[in-house]
Formats: C-alpha cells, structure tokens, sequence
C-alpha cells in the first residue's frame, strides 16, 4: 500500500526531528502529482505512529500544484494531471518544476513552554 510507505517515513523523518518531544501536529507537502489520497494517508499515519513520539498528532497535508516549464515555447503550465500538457502550445515536451515532491514541511511539538516551566530550577 503506497501510503503506508509514505507514513512511515514521515513518522521516521518526525521522530528523528522531535528528539523525544511529543509531536502536537506534522504538516507535509505533498506534490499533485503523488496522487497521496489525504484520508488514506491520515489513516496510515495514525497507525504507524502509535508508540512513537508521533502518536496523536494531527497530519496536516499541503498539497503542492504541480507546474512545468515547456522546453518547446517556454511557458510556464500548471499541471492538472496526465497527460502533462503544455497551456502555450500543447505540446508534451514538458520540464517539471514542481508536484513531485513529497517532504516533511514542519513540525509543531506539544506543550513546549509547560515542557520549559516543569524542568525550570530542578
Ligand atoms: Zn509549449
């Protein structure tokens, strides 16, 4: 299944980052062109991140529109979906730019100044 494969490397990419600090919320970017269908993928992350410093945080997910540039007439196409077809001129000699990318955008951890106050003078 292609989102359990992308939950788990967000959980590993998120636990890494929080260091052992409860993680509140995760957002990702997404490309349009991953075809990550967000429920499912929420659905995934919940499961993997059971035990993890993950579990219970909410996933955000970002979709990022895919776009390219033609290497006929040098437009600039936002890019629906396949086929990838140039807006100028029609062709399908297209440069991505943008929609493939899948990343960990950031991080938002749990309660970090009540974390700062509880070790405060001990
Ligand atoms: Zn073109």
């Amino acid at each position: 299944m292609h989102e359990l494969s992308i939950a788990e490397a967000v959980v590993r990419v998120a636990t890494r980052h929080a260091g052992g600090r409860p993680v509140a919320k995760v957002t990702l970017r997404a490309g349009h062109l991953r075809q990550v269908v967000p429920s499912a993928l929420e659905f995934a992350f919940e499961l993997v991140a059971v035990g993890t410093e993950v579990e219970g945080a909410e996933l955000e997910i970002e979709e990022v529109p895919a776009a390219g540039v033609c290497r006929e007439c040098g437009v600039e196409s936002e890019l629906d979906g396949f086929p990838l077809c140039c807006t100028g001129c029609g062709g399908l000699n297209i440069e991505l730019i943008r929609g493939e990318e899948l990343l960990v955008d950031s991080l938002e951890l749990e309660e970090e100044s009540e974390l700062a106050l509880a070790t405060r003078g001990a």
